[in-house]
């Protein structure tokens, strides 16, 4: 399927272009360029054609629209680096199942029952983390590796070093999905939080993982000369660690947390109410210590990892603590002044928060009319995507669906998510993760019309944020019509937004 979809609409890639006209008839006379064959007469251009293609294949995946067109069993659908496809065995009577046939169509939501029947757990939770639109939009293929869903050689070449460290780890999902909030909630920079993934699925090129995969011959340690140095040993058990251990706050007697790996460590770390935070740090540092010592011989002495480790977490909290304060702070900033809309016109402010604990995202949205004043807005809780991005986007969905809900024949849209709203503006159609929802939040445009979309600051948005926070309380839906919830009052004197 995924091959005549690619034959069909590969104009999307890149890699389409030019090659038809200078290759088809010496190298693939007879078949599409996702059938031909490499050939050692073929050019280095041609060569790397065929390479590009390859790995077009192995990255690209299908966004799910109606899902009419992917196949369950057969195509790549699953948000996953690792497996793409359904790895569950095929349920009899389901053999040629499309995805289309695990949406309820009346209510355009995942039938959760069917999923966890036909499914293991782990591929249960990624389908139900897929988002869908509330109308019936074309399945697409995308290039899930970059923000466009456009594919680029890079992006080509870094999906392929990091298909190389790849592996399907055989634990507990249930563990896995845990550990996987645990990292997402903690209070580190975001490449730290990346870093503590890859540790937890041995996809860090330890000498373990290099012998795992053919590139070394042996793994031995070559700080302490101990065999089979796997990340758990590189950041935590090997002896030469022991001097930073030893001065990091609640870690000093390690050997009692023992932990064979990352990820059995981080839970261990989380049921002792230990720092998990600082854990990640450190642990970080150690790693980000033994690449430069690779590179140069000018590195920062062992002793200064764990001051490193505790000045950045500390630069990085006191900064996300600002940001707030300067969000909450009264007076609105320069870049963050709302300003109601002109007349006859009313401005929906839209926004989204995240609440992995509770496998939850809120979106929240308020209508302004043209003196300023709350008319309606709406906070509702939604199912957490598999990717932070998506929610402002549902967002934005929800806030289109509710103009057209509440009748209002001219509006404005707002949100802090320039990403969102560049995708809004284009007339192109968006190949991105979350594409498919602005697609048909924006058909069901046809009584109503969206006059501007506008991009504000975080600190200008504060009444849809709150909002958004509020459905942390809330089961489903809640709408305020002429008006909006009372414990947003102090908000909204502080300065609309
Ligand atoms: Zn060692």
């Amino acid at each position: 399927m995924m091959l005549s979809w690619l034959s069909k609409h590969g104009d999307y890639f890149i890699i389409k272009i030019l090659y038809f006209i200078v290759f088809k008839k010496k190298f693939f006379p007879n078949c599409s360029i996702w059938e031909a064959q490499d050939s050692s007469s073929g050019s280095h251009a041609w060569h790397s054609i065929i390479k590009g293609r390859d790995v077009l294949l192995k990255g690209a995946r299908w966004r799910v629209g109606c899902g009419e067109d992917i196949s369950i069993w057969n195509d790549a659908w699953l948000p996953s680096q690792e497996h793409p496809r359904i790895l569950s065995d095929i349920v009899l009577g389901f053999e040629d199942g499309r995805v289309s046939d695990l949406i309820n169509p009346c209510t355009r939501t995942w039938d959760e029952n069917l999923v966890h029947g036909l499914f293991s757990p782990e591929e249960a939770t990624m389908v139900l983390s897929i988002p869908l639109s509330r109308t019936l939009v074309e399945d697409k293929i995308i290039w899930p590796f970059t923000p466009s869903g456009n594919y680029t050689v890079n992006s080509g070449s870094k999906f392929l070093t990091k298909l190389n460290f790849m592996y399907v780890p055989a634990d507990n999902p249930q563990q896995q999905n845990e550990v996987w909030k645990l990292i997402w909630g903690l209070n580190v920079p975001s490449k730290v939080r990346n870093f503590m993934w890859r540790a937890c699925k041995e996809a860090t090129p330890t000498k373990y993982n290099l012998l795992k995969r053919k590139i070394l011959n042996e793994d031995k340690c070559e700080h302490c000369g101990v065999e089979s140095k796997t990340t758990a040993h590189a950041l935590w058990n090997c002896s030469t660690l022991d001097e930073i251990w030893e001065s990091t706050l609640g870690f000093e007697d390690r050997s009692q947390l023992g932990a064979p790996n990352i990820m059995d460590l981080i839970n261990l770390t989380h049921e002792q109410r230990k720092n998990v935070d600082l854990l990640a740090m450190v642990m970080w540092t150690i790693w980000h210590r033994r690449n430069q010592l690779r590179a140069s011989s000018n590195v920062f002495p062992k002793a200064q990892v764990i001051q490193q480790a505790s000045q950045a977490i500390a630069t990085f909290q006191q900064s996300q603590q600002s940001l707030t304060n300067h969000a909450a702070a009264t007076g609105p900033q320069h870049c963050a002044q709302w300003h109601p809309p002109p007349a006859n016109c009313v401005k929906l402010n839209f926004n989204g928060a995240v609440f992995p604990e509770l496998g939850k995202v809120s979106l929240g949205v308020v209508v302004h009319n043209s003196q300023g004043n709350a008319i309606a807005s709406l906070s509702e809780q939604a199912p957490l995507p598999f990717s932070p991005v998506i929610v402002e986007a549902m967002a934005a969905a929800r806030a289109i669906t509710f103009a057209h809900e509440l009748g209002i024949t001219e509006f404005m849209l707002e949100g802090d998510s320039e990403e969102v709203i560049n995708s809004l503006r284009s007339i192109e159609a968006s190949l991105t993760t979350y594409g498919h929802l602005l697609e048909s939040a924006k058909s069901t445009l046809v009584t109503s019309k969206c006059i501007a979309f506008s991009h504000i600051c975080r600190s200008g948005n504060r009444v849809a944020h709150n909002l958004a926070k509020h459905a942390r309380h809330v089961r489903g839906l809640s709408v305020w019509v002429e008006n909006i919830p009372p414990h947003i009052y102090d908000v909204l004197i502080a300065g609309p937004g």
